[in-house]
């Protein structure tokens, strides 16, 4: 039988783990490919308009998969660490799915809220409805496990998904692996949801666009859960999302890490992004040039470049009258 699983939001984080997982178990699994134009049209169309730009690109990718695959595996990642959710409209991708596509969906609950072990049973539960032994099921999940911990490795060394995939050799690879020894003049962090940061359709080729302005994109998936715990410490309590936790925690270690901008990108009408953002300000002001940049499915390229240029011209002019001018600072 084959599987599809959309090359989208949970795909991030999850494909390789998935990937493994369901192949172990006899599944052929297959994807919808890089984003474009015409799949965002089609997930904007069929989505509800409220609706964030991510979700209505899930919609579109899992229409692509609609001639392709028997069915589509589309879990509930309602938690993947203790004490922390995601954002609901990730929870609710399954039924969200179901409205619009009209193809069977295979789902099952990730939530790992109260304990880690609960992920494990929930795998070999999925697996036990397709006949398959909980030693085969076990099997899969230890393989599929190992496939997570070196894939996430490869982003915490800085290598995007597609190319920590290629060197898992889980995927055809669409960067440059030869990008990542490139040296490049400035550095800017780059902070977002993976399903931003890395689709390059949806984030118009931000890294590339950088690395033709001299600057090398950095993000907040080098983090170690160590960095992240350290560098949230001062909000005094717990933030129980997982990704925005992340990105706060990227903002302030960026900030005693040398980086030359924090580009935060966000997308139009999201209700994490809101929470974080003002955090993220806070940090970032006084401290370090800073933009926000939010995308929707009307974002227009030469805006965008615009402003790029405009920011680099900033951090370049900065550093030119620290080093030759003066000690004031040009960034507010
Ligand atoms: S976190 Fe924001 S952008 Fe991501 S799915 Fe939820 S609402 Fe959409």
């Amino acid at each position: 039988m084959k599987l599809g699983i959309p090359q989208a939001l949970s795909y991030y984080w999850y494909y390789p783990m998935w990937k493994a997982f369901l192949e172990n178990l006899g599944f052929e699994i297959i994807t919808s490919g890089p984003t474009n134009r015409k799949l965002v049209n089609e997930g904007c169309k069929a989505a509800v308009d409220e609706t964030c730009l991510p979700v209505k690109t899930f919609i579109g990718h899992s229409l692509q998969l609609l001639e392709k695959a028997d069915a589509l595996f589309i879990p509930s990642l309602k938690s993947c660490e203790e004490k922390r959710y995601f954002c609901p409209k990730i929870i609710a991708l399954p039924e969200t799915t179901a409205c619009n596509v009209k193809i069977p969906i295979y789902s099952f609950v990730i939530n790992n809220y109260s304990s880690l072990k609960n992920s494990e049973m929930s795998y070999k539960e999925f697996a036990k409805r397709f006949g398959i032994s909980n030693s085969r099921a076990s099997a899969a999940f230890c393989k599929a496990l190992k496939f997570q911990s070196i894939y996430e490795h490869f982003l915490r060394e800085g290598y995007t998904p597609s190319q920590a995939l290629k060197l898992l050799k889980l995927e055809e690879e669409h960067d440059f692996l030869d990008d990542k020894n490139k040296k490049l003049h400035y550095k800017i962090a780059v902070l977002g949801s993976p399903y931003l940061v890395y689709d390059s359709f949806l984030n118009l080729n931000i890294k590339k666009k950088l690395e033709l302005l001299d600057a090398e994109m950095i993000t907040a998936d080098i983090l170690t859960e160590k960095d992240i715990s350290t560098h949230t410490s001062f909000l005094g309590k717990d933030l129980f999302w997982t990704y925005p936790r992340r990105l706060i925690a990227g903002a302030s270690y960026f900030i005693k890490h040398n980086i030359d901008g924090i580009i935060l990108l966000s997308s139009f009408g999201c209700g994490s992004d809101a929470i974080m953002e003002p955090f993220i300000t806070g940090l970032c002001e006084n401290h370090v040039p800073y933009m926000v940049l939010t995308i929707d499915e009307h974002t227009g390229e030469a805006g965008f470049i615009t402003r790029l240029e405009a920011f680099l011209e900033m951090i370049k002019h900065k550093k030119r009258s620290y080093n030759y001018e003066s000690c004031i600072s040009l960034h507010g």
